[in-house]
């Protein structure tokens, strides 16, 4: 019998009962708990500075991860450590959530979206010509051959760089293609209207999606597409750095989380995407197809605001701040 003060090393045989434990109680996008799959979980955890890239092609030589390449974030860490000049530390601010539910999936683990923001926090100045040359960027970029062909602008995203609360979308619609702005049209107003019940305004927010080009006819974007676009939206939330990221619907929970559940599953607590809480629920778009579930996008942004430090007893008179 071992001694209680011996600390046993996790093993792929622990991993894999983990998975197996999780797997039942219903987090059914975790990779099946068989040993070649737990050993690459266990080398993940142990080897932390092994690149993101040959942790992924073996997760997905398993066959188990959709979202593959989550290179991107690594290469934001990098952009925002190279462009703030300060040390190679991937230390970020004091202050990171003490929550989170989060689901623990390899995938999140392995694109490193359990680590804090890289490199300092920059100036409202600073963080303004970041965007501005990322957005630049953005208007010059073909990588998606057929978007980039049939798109009227490129969405970038708009609202305050020093923002609190992100919210992300999933990609440009028509209105927005045409103006460039994220969010107008129908489903803009009403997620305007959501920000106002939370007492805040536009302005004091930052709006952006997954994607910064309108897939034709609006279809939902392909995982390629995310994953050629993943690099910009990493960038601006590593410049942003949001106490809160709420992400509007299926492909911007999936994408920035990592995650294969659906948004009943996700919404109504909180997760965590580096230093960031993160909240989600429905799409505008989908609470104005289907108005019976904006009770529940309710209840997502109450959570939030009480999270936030806004009373909602006190809503219209002065608003606390953090
Ligand atoms: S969707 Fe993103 S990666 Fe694709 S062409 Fe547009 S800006 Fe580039």
């Amino acid at each position: 019998m071992e001694s209680s003060s011996e600390v046993s090393p996790v093993t792929p045989g622990h991993v894999a009962g983990l998975l197996g434990h999780l797997s039942r109680i219903g987090i059914g996008y975790l990779p099946m708990p068989d040993q070649a799959v737990a050993a690459a979980l266990a080398a993940t955890r142990s080897l932390p500075t092994e690149s993101f890239e040959s942790t992924d092609q073996r997760d997905a030589a398993s066959g188990n991860i959709q979202h593959r390449s989550t290179a991107p974030d690594a290469a934001a860490d990098e952009a925002v450590r190279k462009s703030s000049g300060g040390p190679d530390s991937g230390r970020s601010r004091s202050g990171a959530p003490p929550v989170v539910t989060g689901d623990g999936a390899a995938s999140a683990i392995a694109s490193g979206i359990d680590q804090p923001y890289a490199g300092p926090s920059l100036s409202p100045a600073d963080r303004a010509a970041r965007l501005a040359e990322i957005a630049s960027r953005v208007a010059g970029c073909t990588t998606c051959t057929e978007l980039a062909c049939s798109r009227r602008s490129t969405v970038f995203g708009e609202g305050d760089p020093m923002a609190k609360i992100c919210f992300l979308g999933e990609a440009p619609g028509q209105e927005e293609d045409a103006s460039g702005r994220p969010f107008v049209g129908r489903s803009g107003e009403l997620l305007t209207k959501m920000i106002e019940a939370c007492t805040l305004s536009r302005s004091e927010v930052y709006i952006l999606n997954v994607i910064k080009c309108r897939p034709p006819n609006n279809r939902t974007p392909d995982p390629e597409e995310v994953a050629n676009c993943r690099s910009y939206f990493a960038e601006q939330l590593q410049i942003i750095r949001p106490d809160y990221i709420v992400c509007l619907g299926l492909v911007a929970a999936r994408s920035l989380l990592h995650s294969d559940l659906s948004v009943g599953r996700l919404r109504g607590r909180f997760h965590r995407y580096r230093d960031s809480k993160v909240v989600v629920t429905y799409h505008p778009s989908y609470l104005l197809r289907t108005p019976n579930v904006k009770k529940e996008a309710w209840f997502d942004l109450q959570m939030l605001m009480k999270d936030y430090g806004i009373d909602l007893s006190q809503i219209g008179s002065k608003r606390p701040r953090k």
